[in-house]
């Protein structure tokens, strides 16, 4: 859409966007296991509320991804969802905006209902369909984010422009009320709804007028943040505690969900809507690596499609032309990078 639109004209160091909306792995595997589930089984109440939260926070980022699609500086670098390792652990940021003159850290929070806000206490609660709940203050979370990012650019030795924040409601439906108004110099006044997002960059670009870093070292910026970002991958069995005896092996119809189809004459068929694919094999493998292994053998694969022959099997790991290691009696085919 709009990326290609303008960043494929651009030169690489030009770009706009460096990281682009994308959804997140942990989305796929979570809708992988909900397919895969037996009907009855007692996990999927959690595994259905935990997909449709993950799909509602990454809704939240890409409402606020279309309103910075608004800006047309090119020395604006966004990136969407970043997570840097420091130390033995990680910091992950929704949207991480660069510029040679400060760097911008937004935190992206979809709730909805009449949200309440006490700068004071630090302390956030939301009333929704009668019923009030407390949630992580998002300015100390973002506080504690913009902490780390700074400590991750001078353990990368970079030169640290002044970093800002944003804490962005992506629902243009939520209210947020504040128990009293916070001072001019609070960071609560950083918490806004996500159409005011340009005019506060603007804001923003008429309080820093220096440079405080060279287009250069931007650049390198860039690059470092981009070679050290590491997508978080949940294992799901483990996650929920299940074991691979959890799910349901065979081919998934795509029409209906049903599994397993079986295979006729060289096609997948449906039992239950009549259904009929040639390549329906394609995303069980996917949802396989997605949930199981990393890697699949032969046999693994056939007791995974329930297919019989090893010859089958044989051809349509080799249509796939994933990777392969180790010799021709123990082989196995690795899962395709993203
Ligand atoms: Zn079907």
């Amino acid at each position: 859409m709009w990326r290609t639109k303008v960043g494929r004209t651009l030169k690489e160091s030009d770009q706009l966007i460096c990281k682009e909306l994308k959804i997140p792995i942990n989305i796929d595997k979570n809708q992988a296991l909900l397919w895969r589930l037996p009907l009855n089984h007692q996990k999927i109440p959690i595994v259905d509320k935990d997909l449709k939260k993950r799909k509602a926070g990454f809704n939240g980022e890409a409402t606020v991804y279309y309103h910075l699609s608004f800006l047309n500086d090119k020395r604006y670098k966004i990136f969407h969802d970043v997570r840097l390792p420091l130390f033995s652990n990680y910091f992950q940021i929704d949207f991480l905006i660069l510029t040679p003159f400060y760097i911008l850290l937004i935190e992206v929070k979809n709730i909805s209902g009449i949200v309440k806000i006490d700068p004071l206490i630090r302390q956030l609660t939301r009333t929704y369909k009668g019923l009030t709940e407390g949630f992580s203050d998002p300015i100390s979370q973002v506080q504690r984010q913009k902490l780390l990012l700074q400590k991750w650019f001078s353990v990368q030795k970079l030169k640290i422009p002044p970093l800002e924040h944003l804490v962005v409601f992506s629902n243009p439906s939520t209210i947020l009320n504040f128990t009293e108004p916070p001072p001019a110099d609070s960071p609560y006044r950083n918490i806004i709804h996500s159409q005011n997002i340009i005019d506060k960059i603007k804001d923003l670009n008429e309080t820093y007028v220096k440079e405080a870093i060279t287009d250069k070292e931007l650049s390198k910026m860039k690059k470092t943040i981009l070679k050290k970002h590491k997508e978080s991958e949940l294992d799901l069995l483990e996650t929920y505690s299940l074991t691979q005896g959890d799910i349901v092996t065979g081919v998934r119809c795509e029409n209906c969900n049903y599994i397993p189809m079986i295979r006729v004459s060289g096609a997948w068929s449906c039992v239950k809507c009549g259904n009929s694919s040639k390549y329906a094999h394609i995303e069980a493998v996917r949802e396989y690596f997605l949930l199981i292994s990393d890697h699949i053998t032969n046999q693994e694969l056939r007791r995974f499609l329930h297919l019989n022959s090893r010859n089958t099997a044989y051809k349509i790991l080799k249509s796939l032309q994933l990777e392969t290691k180790g010799g021709t009696k123990s082989v196995t085919y690795s899962k395709p990078t993203r």
